[in-house]
């Protein structure tokens, strides 16, 4: 009896062992990194190991790259005057909101409000993971309005990582700007049309939606400072090495070929959760069977253009 007692906790004690390495195990070792990512931080290449002698010759990643170039060059006047409006439309309409929340603002409220700006973070960085995820695995460059103005961005980010940090702050942001746009809207119509007390009695719930949208239209900017290995401003550096916004080398680890995972980019909190709890990988296996469509097939075909 006592031998089948010490057999089961000895059983129990090599799955907990096998269970904490799992978990503490990187999502991908420091050699998938150097050989299936760019070295952004490493222009010269001073730290690449050996590649296959078509990498040597034909650009893997980089602006040099032929699928690079192409998707650069899709980026047209009228996507631009898009951006344009949208950053317009949506500065005015935080201006607004922050003076109706403002006005209101009462000390004894912080410490909800507190709470709403966490939970409007963890928000926008899941939000931040869904829309990254799905731009990236499905649909095509072909499919018409979509794939040319929404989801070319992301297929040109994969082979040239870096070229977000040549993009000025209208490029960088016009998107995210624009997806918070209904929301904020919808603040300030209920702002206008509500009366004072029914105000008053969502106001938490007003600030969450406020902060969240804020959080949204910052995502872009924290991720093209993710990609930044130089010359970054110290108080970003702090905040990124506090990982408050979405760190530097843990980007990296959604920059691996061929990314399928670390999609959240605001401060990449739930990266690791959603990786443990295989999120992602579910969600493409359940896609696939019911479409039939193969995850990152158009991611694929664009890191293949190299010649
Ligand atoms: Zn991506
Ligand atoms: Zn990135």
């Amino acid at each position: 009896m006592d031998e089948i007692k010490v057999a089961n906790l000895g059983q129990a004690a090599s799955a907990a062992c096998s269970m904490a390495t799992n978990l503490l195990a990187p999502v991908k070792t420091e050699r998938q990194i150097y050989e299936n990512s760019m070295l952004e931080d490493d222009p010269n290449a001073n730290s690449v190991v050996s590649t296959s002698q078509e990498d040597r010759t034909v650009p893997r990643w980089g602006p040099n790259h032929k699928g690079a170039q192409e998707l650069a060059n899709l980026y047209s006047t009228g996507k631009r005057t898009q951006e344009c409006i949208c950053i317009g439309i949506c500065i005015t309409l935080i201006i607004v909101n922050s003076i109706f929340i403002l006005v209101r603002l009462r000390l004894e409220n912080l410490s909800s409000i507190a709470i709403a700006a966490f939970c409007g973070i963890v928000t926008a960085d899941f939000g931040s993971g869904l829309v990254h995820w799905a731009a990236d695995t499905w649909g095509s460059v072909e499919l018409p309005i979509l794939g040319k103005n929404f989801l070319r961005p992301f297929r040109e980010h994969h082979i040239d990582p870096t070229s977000i940090t040549r993009h000025d702050f209208i490029e960088t942001n016009g998107d995210n700007f624009m997806v918070t746009i209904p929301f904020l809207y919808k603040l300030t119509w209920d702002f206008l049309t509500l009366p004072e007390s029914e105000i008053q009695q969502k106001f938490v719930w007003t600030c969450y939606w406020f902060l969240l949208a804020i959080f949204v239209a910052m995502t872009n900017q924290i991720h093209k400072w993710s990609h930044t290995y130089f010359g970054l401003p110290s108080w970003v550096i702090w905040l990124q090495e506090h990982r408050v916004i979405l760190p530097r080398k843990h980007h990296r680890v959604h920059h691996v070929a061929p990314h399928e995972t670390y999609f959240c980019i605001t401060t990449g909190w739930l990266n690791w959760p959603l990786e443990q709890l295989r999120f992602w990988y579910i969600l493409e296996t359940i896609i696939e069977k019911a479409t039939g469509c193969k995850p990152r097939a158009d991611d694929l075909k664009w890191a293949q253009k190299r010649s």
